[in-house]
């Protein structure tokens, strides 16, 4: 019997699962760890709350978690409560699949102020994760700037404008939803570093800007590159461009504007005790592309600032990683003998939640080419001998279907879900009868 371990219950970790069940047949068992008692990542913690097609993926990944060689070990911490030298010992293969759910600073002065984010801290608080819980961002009817041009700015972007009646139907969590609701922002702005041809957006979620109830998108025309030069880009971008003209022939609406800032890199913030201005520096795109400052710098106020710039693996200890790209150092997934990673801790935090399939199939099939035959290991007993040894506190599968019904039955009306945002609490409902 060939054992598997994987850590981390997220996408890559259920598709990397999937892969292993097609890839070995029945001579495989596959053990998904999670620090967390609730399983499926991104899809719980980060994707949008009012994206729920997206979060119905988490079906498919429930599909592969009650087949019989499968099984969830939550509030299970690699690196605190086991070591990974120890998870090598007992499974043929580890599998890295932690995501990247640690902030990329913006590495500026005034970064560490009241009133600064990351973008992981900020969806995490709305989406309920734990870790993120008591944040408190200083929403208080303020100018709000937005540091990046990718698709998690449009998400924190369209979070903070949303009305009331706009949340209907998603599972933001009531202290993020009073919060928003019970003070509004007065502006928005998103700044890109670059221009419209060079956003990371997409148009699904760039186009759903131009249809809120109480907030519109505003671009100065003069940004735009001439309509003749869309021609260069790929069909997706193309439309995004497209989307940007459009916003920027409409710039009068309803309610608070979301103002697109490009050309515009961060250079410091300013504030007294907490933050008060982004203070940024005009660009040109160089020859290659980059941006270039042209030495003008102008302040844009701001009491809340979010940065969506990019994501980081957290790094496990005696796990060689990769300072500067904030990920495991490894080759096409293979750390070391019997190591492995997917997903953005092996990519870094790129793509949508389906490329992270490939990625798991491309792992199955090295994990094959490395081991043609299992190293008679002893899998889950191992570990099993060290959760009892230890008296450590884990929770199943079974475990989490009791915190999912307990989740639904105490939704708000119209909601799929009010999420437990405690571990305690989580782990209660788990042990409820
Ligand atoms: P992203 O797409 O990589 O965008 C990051 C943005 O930050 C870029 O515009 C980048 O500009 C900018 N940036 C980086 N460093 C900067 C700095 N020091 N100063 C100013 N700007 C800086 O990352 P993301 O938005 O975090 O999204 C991560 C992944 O999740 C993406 O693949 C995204 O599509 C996906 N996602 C998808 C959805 C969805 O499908 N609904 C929702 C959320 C996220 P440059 O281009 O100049 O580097």
């Amino acid at each position: 019997m060939r054992h598997i371990a994987i850590v981390g219950s997220g996408p890559a970790g259920y598709y990397t699962a999937e892969a292993c069940q097609k890839q070995f047949g029945d001579d495989v068992r596959i053990d998904i760890l999670d620090r967390m008692p609730v399983p499926f990542g991104l899809i719980r913690s980060g994707v949008a709350p009012d994206h729920q097609s997206i979060k119905a993926v988490a079906r498919r990944y429930e599909g592969i978690a009650l087949t019989d060689n499968v099984r969830f070990v939550g509030k299970l911490a690699v690196g605190s409560d086991i070591a990974i030298s120890e998870l090598i010992d007992f499974y043929d293969a580890v599998i890295l699949a932690t995501g990247a759910p640690f902030d990329r600073r913006l590495g500026i002065a005034g970064d560490d102020l009241p009133g600064v984010l990351g973008s992981a801290a900020f969806v995490g608080w709305y989406n309920g994760h734990p870790d993120h819980a008591d944040l408190a961002p200083l929403i208080d009817g303020q100018d709000v700037a937005i540091v990046g041009n990718g698709n998690v700015a449009l998400d924190c972007a369209r979070i903070l404008a949303k009305s009331a009646a706009e949340f209907e139907g998603s599972d933001i969590v009531r202290h993020a939803l009073e919060t928003l609701t019970g003070s509004r922002v007065r502006s928005i702005t998103i700044v890109g570093r670059r221009g419209p041809h060079q956003i990371a957006m997409t148009p699904k979620e760039l186009g759903e800007l131009g249809h809120l109830a109480s907030a519109h998108p505003v671009v100065d025309p003069a940004d735009m590159p001439p309509v003749e030069s869309d021609q260069v880009l790929e069909p997706g971008p193309r439309k995004s461009v497209a989307l940007l003209r459009e916003f920027a022939a409409h710039p009068v609406g309803q309610g608070v504007p979301v103002r697109f800032d490009f050309f515009a890199a961060p250079v410091r913030i300013e504030g007294d005790r907490r933050a008060q201005a982004l203070v940024v520096e005009r660009t040109v795109l160089g020859a290659d592309g980059a941006a270039v400052g042209t030495g003008e710098t102008y302040a844009i106020p701001a009491g809340l600032i979010i940065s969506c710039i990019g994501y980081r693996t957290p790094p496990i200890p005696d796990v060689p990683y990769d300072e500067k790209a904030g990920r495991f150092a490894n080759v096409d997934g293979r750390i070391s003998p019997g190591l492995y990673c997917v997903g953005w801790a092996r990519r870094g935090p790129t793509g949508t939640i389906g490329t992270n399939k490939p990625d798991g199939f491309l792992i199955a099939e090295e994990i094959a080419k490395d081991q043609p035959e299992p190293g008679g290991k002893p899998g889950r007993a191992g570990l099993d001998a060290v959760i009892e040894a230890r008296g450590l506190d884990i929770v199943t599968f079974r475990d989490w279907q009791k915190i999912d019904l307990a989740e639904i039955e105490r939704a708000r009306t119209g909601a799929p879900r009010e999420k437990f945002v405690r571990v305690d609490d989580m782990v209660a409902a788990s042990r409820a009868s």
